[in-house]
């Protein structure tokens, strides 16, 4: 794609072409999952056509094929997010598996007096796995607050790291609000008292490259379902420093050196982390995605998500009742809201019977609601195959529903 040109774009979706309850779907659930190009599909179609094997053990040439497929998409992964090395990247099955693989390797570094940080802008997948380490160890959990906007409150942050903070974990873009948080700052602040940060960055990939080395950070998580990629991949970047001091997570085939029932010694990053067989097609089909991706550009990307995120929210804002939750100045393209009193549920089934898929309820983000003090929002969430013509047919779709419901 030279220019950007979204109706070239949406030709390679297929699903766009879909109806639903007789109307074209507009789908703007795109936080939750985003939709694959034919360019992926093919590669998956591909795999299980002509070279699906086991890896890293035949000698066979189909076993060998798939071998190097999945290594070179480790290497195309490590490149797009310029890690210094392959073994750095290791393949998980999503954010949630990633987060939980750092969690439970950290039982054995941690004590009582210990403390972790996390934000108050946390999807529930990066709070209870560290609930969880704290049950484990004695640590104490504490969380960064939130203000009005929808923004982590720097200075609170600062007060709350010391000595003691062995950990600080929170997400680069909030899945509920959009807000894109001070990553840069938090990192350079956490490392001054010589603590750990975790990133989850399942919502930032989609929208924007990052580069872990000018980072800093110690550990990056993502999941390949919301980059153009399928379910059940994802992965994880940990410093080698990191993850050499980390034991495994599972044990199993792949991941050791020798078995005796004596003493087993583990294999080598990053296969110390990957037991079992893996989901050889899905990361092949991940590094495909970010191929696609990458053909039209992050930041082509962005600017046009842009353009739709500040054309939806300005005929938003028009609508009695509206209001707008997370405004924060640094944002991408998901809006969270509600009209009134209306129940976000009641909106939502409207919304789909008309075609449009948005997604409702707590967005696994039960912290945030519980600081606006409501059960829940609508949310509609934006990607670059989406058009201002379906933001249109939204906006008059979402006044029928609040005219049948007021
Ligand atoms: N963190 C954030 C910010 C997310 O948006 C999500 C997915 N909604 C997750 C973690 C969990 O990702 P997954 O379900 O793919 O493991």
């Amino acid at each position: 794609h030279a220019a950007f040109d979204v109706e070239t774009i949406r030709k390679d979706f297929p699903i766009l072409k879909r109806k639903i309850n007789g109307k074209p779907l507009v789908y703007f659930d795109n936080a939750a999952t985003s939709q694959t190009p034919q360019q992926v599909i093919d590669v998956i179609v591909d795999y299980y056509s002509n070279y699906n094997a086991n890896i890293h053990r035949g000698v066979h040439s189909l076993s060998q094929e798939a071998t190097d497929a999945y290594e070179q998409s480790r290497q195309k992964i490590q490149k797009h997010f310029n890690a210094a090395h392959s073994h750095e990247i290791i393949f998980t099955s999503g954010t949630t598996h990633g987060i939980n693989l750092v969690a439970s390797g950290f039982s054995s570094l941690l004590k009582v007096g210990d403390e972790i940080l996390v934000s108050a802008l946390e999807h529930h997948s990066n709070i209870v796995p560290w609930q969880m380490l704290c049950e484990r160890t004695g640590a104490e959990l504490k969380v960064i607050p939130m203000n009005e906007a929808g923004e982590l409150i720097l200075s609170e942050f600062d007060a709350l790291l010391n000595e003691n903070t062995k950990l600080v974990f929170v997400n680069h873009i909030s899945n509920a609000l959009g807000t894109i948080n001070p990553i840069e700052y938090i990192i350079e602040k956490a490392h001054a008292y010589g603590a750990a940060v975790l990133v989850d960055g399942a919502q930032s990939c989609p929208h924007l490259k990052p580069d872990v080395q000018k980072l800093n950070v110690d550990f990056y998580v993502c999941s390949a379902h919301k980059i153009c990629g399928p379910t059940g991949i994802g992965m994880l970047y940990g410093k080698e420093k990191w993850l050499k001091a980390l034991p495994p997570y599972q044990g199993g085939g792949e991941m050791i050196a020798e078995v005796t029932f004596e003493k087993t010694s583990y294999a080598d990053l990053p296969h110390k982390f990957e037991a079992g067989t893996p989901n050889v097609c899905g990361g092949i089909a991940f590094g495909a995605a970010l191929d696609y991706m990458n053909a039209i550009g992050f930041n082509a990307i962005a600017k046009y998500e842009q353009e739709l995120l500040s054309y939806a929210t300005g005929k938003l804002s028009e609508i009695e009742g509206m209001k707008i939750y997370g405004t924060a100045k640094e944002k991408t393209s998901v809006i969270s809201f509600n009209v009134g009193n209306i129940h976000p549920y009641d909106i939502g089934t409207i919304l789909d019977k008309m075609g449009i898929a948005v997604r409702t309820g707590h967005h696994c983000a039960q912290p945030i609601m519980d600081y606006y003090q409501i059960p829940g929002t609508i949310r509609a969430s934006f990607m670059f195959y989406n058009t201002k013509e379906e933001i249109d047919v939204f906006i008059a779709a979402l006044k029928k529903a609040i005219m049948m419901l007021s």
